[in-house]
């Protein structure tokens, strides 16, 4: 069995990456699994361990890192956040194809470590816009906030390092053109 396709997506707090990935994480043609992160960041309401993120302290993530558990690991807004190894390892060795959300830095990492990864950057109508989602979610003090939109303007001036950019104006047709690429990819890696 050929072994799955390591999928990169990435882009700004509040383009609305979780909305598009839902669309299509789940059609079986393309035989994804969702890699679930470690972090330390707390958990937000409606989250669950192990769905979401497990959840751990900064001891537990060094430890992890130390050891050699992860296959990247980045801080962002003052919280660590890594990508377990053997989860992605095992998954991809039975075949699916494993879909990481992660930030640029780790996104960075991976490409070093598997150069064929497929890296994906989703990108929103605009700035205005990416705000005013950022805002609407409402969830995090202004201090917070006002992070989380300086390194979205940072991570946006990383784009060059993606294969495919692509915006969340519709997030069906965002799905869709995903959906396209990771079936072009699988043709090929099958060839
Ligand atoms: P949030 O706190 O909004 O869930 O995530 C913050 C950022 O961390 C998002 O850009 C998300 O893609 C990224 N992220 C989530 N898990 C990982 C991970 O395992 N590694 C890296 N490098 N970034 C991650």
């Amino acid at each position: 069995m050929a072994k799955g396709l390591l999928i990169v997506i990435s882009g700004p707090s509040g383009v609305g990456k979780g909305t598009v990935i839902k669309k299509f994480v789940d059609d079986p043609e393309l035989k994804l699994a969702f890699s679930v992160s470690m972090t330390t960041r707390q958990k937000r309401a409606g989250e669950v361990e192990g769905v979401n993120y497990y959840y751990v302290t900064d001891e537990e993530f060094q430890k992890a890192r130390e050891n050699g558990e992860l296959l990247e690991s980045a801080q962002f807004v003052g919280n660590w956040y890594g990508t377990p190894l053997a989860e992605v390892e095992r998954l991809r060795n039975e075949g699916k194809n494993v879909l990481l959300e992660i930030e640029v830095n780790g996104c960075r990492q991976v490409k070093n470590k598997v150069p064929d990864a497929l890296t994906i950057f989703i990108v929103p109508p605009d700035m205005d816009e990416l705000e005013r989602r950022i805002r609407g979610r409402a969830t995090e003090p202004e201090e917070i906030v006002q992070e989380r939109l300086a390194k979205a303007q940072k991570e946006m001036e990383m784009i060059d390092q993606y294969k495919y950019v692509i915006c969340n104006d519709d997030a069906d047709l965002a799905a869709d053109i995903i959906r396209l690429i990771i079936k072009r990819y699988m043709q090929l890696s099958a060839q």
